[in-house]
């Protein structure tokens, strides 16, 4: 099977490769390179968010009426593999990619006006509040509780693993307003004010050094009733259909062939003597790559013709995040003695404190690090085999 472009196509992706080209600056350019985490830091974010939206391509795949794109399919997909090669700063997803198509399918028409247009100028800057110490892999036992009082909710509890909830402004999360039989049933779906002054967020270190993940308190916290989505004890369904998007629906493998060409240019920076050749393992991760590729393309027109991804998406977040591991284990091993020193003054932002060994090999170690817990977030890579076995398999 050959996969070509049409014309129209080869010039949507010149003119796309054009404007990463001219939009990228050397700051946003740097901040891209020297990303150790998932996610850009906020502000950096939110300066190449402003560029896209200026330019309408920052949400392609939501209806046009409210900022997205008629970019067909292939469109899409281009884009996706335009941007993996210019390597721009990693936006936020809670906003764009989760609670945004979340309020699309399942918001009221008032919540989609008011908060919508937030998402897309960063007005508003949104984490997810799922976890709790108790409630993890097993997110339906989560004790958070959320009293009617009024026109509100009183909410009281404790999230965990919060990614940038000491710089977001809202939270989309999950509570519990009833107990029933089914632990599903009685969960809520709500949009917290993190200003509120119950809320409190202590940071947690990772191994990596970095501190991108909080502890969330909430102590009397109140939440308007206009704030939930969905009906009340009825949140658990409006997960399920966000959390597809999580999983998948995005196009993980341009940006993982990227970064196999990276561990391919890392060895070519290294002086001769030290170049260990990993290339039978490199290739053998190219060819995975390539067989993912296919799955998210297959996943992509089912999403086109759904309007959601499916339990597909639990199989593209294994692979994804399995692939993506392997690659930095590859990266980790080709710089080998270069990877001990810790010196995060070297991928600092703005920072000249040259690198001990070669420049694009300083955020092997701490990307390494950081990308461990790929297969533990958006639902343990266990979990999605249990989902697939279910859903997919039927056993
Ligand atoms: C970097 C990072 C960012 C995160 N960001 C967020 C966030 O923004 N918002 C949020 O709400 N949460 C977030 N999380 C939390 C994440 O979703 C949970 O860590 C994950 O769901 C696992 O839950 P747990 O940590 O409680 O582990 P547990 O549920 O206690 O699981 C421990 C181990 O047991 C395995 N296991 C558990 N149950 C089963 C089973 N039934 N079958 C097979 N194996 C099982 C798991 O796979 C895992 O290996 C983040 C986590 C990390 C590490």
């Amino acid at each position: 099977m050959k996969l070509a472009f049409n014309h129209e196509d080869e010039a949507f992706r010149d003119e796309v490769r054009s404007f990463f080209d001219t939009a990228l600056t050397p700051e946003l350019r740097e901040a891209g390179r020297k990303m150790t985490s998932v996610y850009s830091d906020r502000e950096v974010a939110l300066a190449w968010q402003k560029i896209l939206l200026d330019k309408g391509w920052l949400v392609p795949s939501w209806p046009r009426e409210y900022g997205g794109t008629d970019w067909s399919l292939t469109q899409r997909y281009i884009f996706a593999c335009e941007r993996a090669r210019a390597r721009p700063p990693a936006l936020s997803p809670m906003g764009l990619s989760m609670l945004g198509p979340a309020l699309l399918g399942r918001g009221t028409q008032t919540q989609k006006d008011y908060y919508l247009p937030r998402i897309l100028s960063g007005e508003d800057f949104w984490c997810q509040g799922y976890s709790e110490p108790q409630a993890g892999s097993d997110l339906a036992a989560l004790q958070c509780q959320a009293i009617r009082d009024g026109d509100h909710y009183v909410l009281n509890g404790t999230k965990i693993w919060t990614t940038h909830a000491h710089v977001a402004n809202r939270m989309f999360c999950l509570v519990r307003t009833g107990r029933f039989e089914r632990p599903q049933q009685g969960v809520s779906f709500l949009l917290v004010d993190m200003e509120d002054p119950g809320v409190r967020c202590e940071p947690i270190r990772f191994v990596s050094g970095c501190a991108t993940q909080c502890t969330v308190y909430f102590d009397n916290v109140r939440v308007p009733v206009t704030d939930i989505v969905g009906k009340e004890n009825e949140g658990w369904s409006v997960t399920k259909y966000l959390l597809e998007f999580e999983r998948g629906g995005g196009a993980a493998a341009p940006g993982l062939l990227e970064a196999i060409g990276h561990a391919r240019n890392l060895l070519a920076a290294l002086p001769e003597a030290e170049r260990r050749d990993p290339s039978r393992r490199l290739d053998d991760l190219e060819v995975r790559v390539h067989s993912l590729e296919l799955t998210e393309l297959r996943t992509l027109a089912e999403t086109e013709r759904t309007g959601s991804p499916g339990p597909a998406s639990s199989l593209l977040k294994i692979q994804g995040t399995e692939l993506s591991q392997a690659i930095s284990e590859v990266a980790v091993e080709l710089i080998g003695l270069y990877g001990m020193p810790h010196q995060p003054e070297a991928y600092e932002l703005g920072s000249n404190v040259p690198p001990i060994g070669p420049a694009d090999g300083v955020t092997a170690v701490p990307f390494y690090l950081n990308n461990r817990a790929a297969t533990i977030y958006a639902g343990s890579n266990e979990i999605q085999r249990n989902i697939i076995s279910k859903a997919v398999l039927g056993l």
